[in-house]
């Protein structure tokens, strides 16, 4: 129930404009306060293990969708995947004790009493892992090295990719650019066609399987207890003058 009135979609963004943001619906999507499983799912199965070759891709940290983001003076190359909504959530920034983006929790929630929640936003996207990291740009000779993985971003950084397309084009139909200054992260186009359409690279199949994943990127959901106590002992974002911009999140 708390989980489903604070995941909220970012029709709050939208304008007058026609673009594909503009029309995005609230997506509801109840989820275990770890953010991991379904919440009926069917009796665990018995443990198994299971012998893997040293070159496998089965064991991977977390669910698998990792997020996605430039070093410090940075370039990373990325299309946003067609057809997947981007997701959003009011979030609290913590430093101390717990260091993280944690979900606001709407009306009563011990965070907001200490500062004003903010939107996190999750998009998927297609990333080209061999594309130059100072200039983002692919050579004939380069391997693109195509990988799904999501960008975690603070509002004012939605706003730069969301204006970001050319007239008349979506928010999918151009490969940008993700840079860090360090400070702050920036997002600019970087070629008018994707680079896998030219190489015929199924990208919205590579990330069927990690669609779903994408709403447990968009901040913990912790309980109004946790987040009290939480609250008590910490040092929110608000009051650490360095953090004036959480585009860590
Ligand atoms: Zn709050």
């Amino acid at each position: 129930m708390q989980s489903q009135s604070r995941r909220t979609a970012i029709n709050t963004f939208s304008d007058s404009d026609e673009d594909e943001l503009s029309s995005i619906k609230p997506q509801i999507n109840p989820t275990k306060p770890n953010g991991s499983a379904p919440a009926q799912q069917a009796a665990p199965s018995p443990a198994k293990s299971y012998d893997i070759d040293w070159d496998t891709d089965k064991v991977k940290a977390g669910d698998g969708l990792m997020r996605a983001k430039p070093g410090k003076d940075e370039t990373l190359r990325f299309a946003v995947i067609p057809g997947v909504k981007p997701v959003a959530a009011m979030t609290h920034f913590f430093k101390a004790p717990k260091t993280g983006v944690f979900q606001c929790l709407g009306e009563g929630c011990p965070a907001c009493a200490k500062e004003e929640s903010r939107w996190s936003v999750a998009v998927l996207v297609a990333v080209y892992t061999g594309a130059n990291k100072q200039t983002g740009k692919l050579t004939s000779s380069s391997n693109p090295d195509i990988q799904i993985g999501y960008l975690g971003m603070s509002a004012t950084v939605f706003e730069m990719l969301r204006s970001a397309p050319l007239e008349g084009s979506g928010v999918a139909d151009h490969d940008f650019a993700m840079t860090y200054d360090g400070r702050r992260y920036n997002i600019k186009l970087l070629s008018p066609q994707t680079a896998y359409s030219k190489l015929k690279v199924d990208v919205v199949e590579l990330a069927k399987p990690f669609v779903p994943k994408l709403q447990n990127k968009v901040g913990r959901i912790v309980s109004k207890t946790e987040l009290r106590a939480m609250v008590a002992s910490a040092r929110t974002s608000s009051e650490d003058s360095n953090l004036s911009d959480v585009e860590e999140l």
